[in-house]
């Protein structure tokens, strides 16, 4: 009896022991795979690293691709494209001018009346009307008929104080969010289509002359005074009420910058400018890329199985198309190489772009002491549930490591702006402003983005220059803009009727 129950403890000893080392070796594994996801996340804040040292070069590069863009044709990643934008507005703009907005699958139809210096905007209306998806693949003259019907339907609606003047035709800013070859203020040829539209017969054409077809087709005198992007309409929109907007700049889907040059400083081959004045140039920045540039194994993959590889590659880092995905990226290889959610990788995180980077953004700013947020979206949008707190933490860190370098190389970008217009220091008594424009979903809504960007380019330029810079957020200035560049590059501009309001 004695030698059983001797035995039995034995026995239930050797099996606590078991149970033990289990438990000690599971530990150890967890505590292993942590630390492997731990130096994922160390090696990610290591390449993504962004000291203001790198941050002058890449400025320089941008400086030097500026240059170089301008001196020849295909001389540099960046287009510098001449948008023959001469006359920005000035607040001194009077009537009733139209705009229409077509960059994605909603194109907006907009009409401003103007007062003046003294009056500005007297009254503003709008409308949006979403493209059919059909007409996105269809014929150019099936997309243009479209968009001329429902600006003929909003110019039937104009109420009694909104009519032009009379003896006048109707004068409409348009912004055309797609690659343009522009020839003129108001015309350009559409070199390929973007954003899921693919309408062979347009490429090629004036995308100006196919809108007045069709405008003429639906019985609408309106005349096309500009043709302009998103860009331009938002460094025209910040320069109506800020005299010293120098550059704007987009961070939305994409990312651009416009800024304003000398003319004097433009090589001849782009055609004859005149000799002094101002000329805004569209960088189409988004395609720079230099390397001094931060990239990572993410960024790397991310180029390679997108539309267009290595093209892109600063606007693959900075905007919000790519944020959200190079943090799916980094979460899949933590999945996949730490288990870091668990023994199998997550199905939907292997799925591209399913994290969108509003939903990085929400977890970014999740303030609440359990990270609620996070815990949602991983569970909603990939389907992880059953997080840790700490492991929460590591994912916020992730999304803090990939907008900071974001935002911070977008501060760059716009310092190589001003050291091209030599604003980056200042000269001797002189306290000249310099305002940038900017505006997109990204910096309008990802405030700790906003927030680096603006800290960052402080940090950059110094206290002492910091005082004369100014960043502002230029609501819908690609709506509006293209409406005030109507208006200054009016062909009435001469005959303006003093009198009319
Ligand atoms: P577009 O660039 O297509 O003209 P927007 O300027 O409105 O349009 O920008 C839309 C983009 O802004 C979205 O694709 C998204 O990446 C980003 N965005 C929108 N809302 C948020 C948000 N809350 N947080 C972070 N990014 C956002
Ligand atoms: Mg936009």
């Amino acid at each position: 009896m004695r030698k059983v129950a001797v035995g039995a403890a034995v026995v239930c000893a050797a099996a606590v022991c078991a149970a033990a080392a289990v438990v000690v070796r599971q530990r150890m594994k967890s505590s292993r795979k942590w630390a492997r996801a731990m130096a994922i996340v160390k090696e990610l804040d290591d390449k993504c690293g962004t000291p203001l040292g790198k941050l002058r070069q890449v400025a320089d590069a941008m400086t030097v691709e500026m240059h170089a863009g301008l001196a020849s044709e295909g001389g540099s990643k960046l287009k510098m494209i001449i948008s023959y934008v001469d006359n920005l507005p000035t607040g001194d703009e009077k009537g009733l001018f139209y705009a229409l907005d077509l960059g994605g699958t909603n194109f907006r139809v907009l009409r401003v009346k103007l007062g003046g210096r003294e009056k500005r905007v007297v009254k503003q209306e709008f409308e949006e009307v979403s493209t059919p998806p059909e007409l996105m693949t269809g014929t150019s003259a099936q997309l243009f008929d479209y968009i001329a019907e429902a600006l003929a339907k909003f110019v039937a609606t104009e109420s009694e104080d909104l009519h032009p003047e009379p003896n006048k035709q109707r004068e409409l800013g348009f912004t055309f969010s797609f690659p343009v070859k522009q020839t003129s203020i108001a015309s350009g040829t559409l070199i390929r289509w973007t954003k899921g539209f693919n309408i062979e017969d347009a490429v090629g054409k004036d995308v100006v002359q196919e809108l007045t077809k069709a405008m003429h087709r639906k019985g609408l005198d309106m005349c096309v005074t500009a043709l302009v992007n998103d860009t331009v309409g938002t460094l025209a929109g910040g320069r109506y009420y800020h005299p010293d907007v120098i550059a704007s700049v987009i961070l939305g889907t994409g990312t651009n910058a416009a800024y304003v040059e000398r003319t004097s400083a433009i090589p001849k081959w782009h055609g004859p400018l005149p000799k002094s004045g101002e000329m805004v140039i569209n960088m189409e920045w988004g395609n720079f890329r230099s390397s001094h540039l931060p990239l990572t194994e993410y960024d790397i993959a991310l180029d390679e199985e997108s539309l267009n590889p290595g093209e892109q590659i600063y606007e693959k880092m900075i905007s919000g198309m790519y944020l959200g995905e190079i943090v799916r990226r980094v979460l899949c290889k933590m999945a996949e190489e730490a288990s870091f959610f668990g023994d199998t990788v997550p199905p939907k995180l292997k799925t591209r772009f399913v994290l969108r980077t509003p939903d990085m953004s929400a977890m970014h700013h999740d303030t609440s002491p359990d990270l609620k947020v996070v815990a949602t979206k991983l569970k909603d949008v990939l389907g992880i549930t059953n997080t840790s707190l700490k492991m929460r933490k590591v994912i916020v860190e992730i999304c803090d490591i990939v907008a900071s370098r974001a935002a911070c190389l977008a501060a760059a970008g716009i310092l190589g702006i001003l050291k091209k217009l030599g604003r980056d220091t200042l000269k001797q008594g002189e306290k000249q402003k310099s305002v940038i424009a900017l505006d997109g979903g990204l910096y309008e809504h990802y405030a700790k983005f906003r927030d680096c960007l603006e800290f960052t380019l402080k940090e950059l330029v110094g206290d002492e220059v910091a005082e004369t810079i100014m960043m502002e957020h230029s609501m819908d200035g690609s709506g509006i803009g293209a409406a005030l560049l109507a208006a200054s590059h009016s062909p009435y501009l001469q005959e303006e009727d003093e009198e009319f309001y």
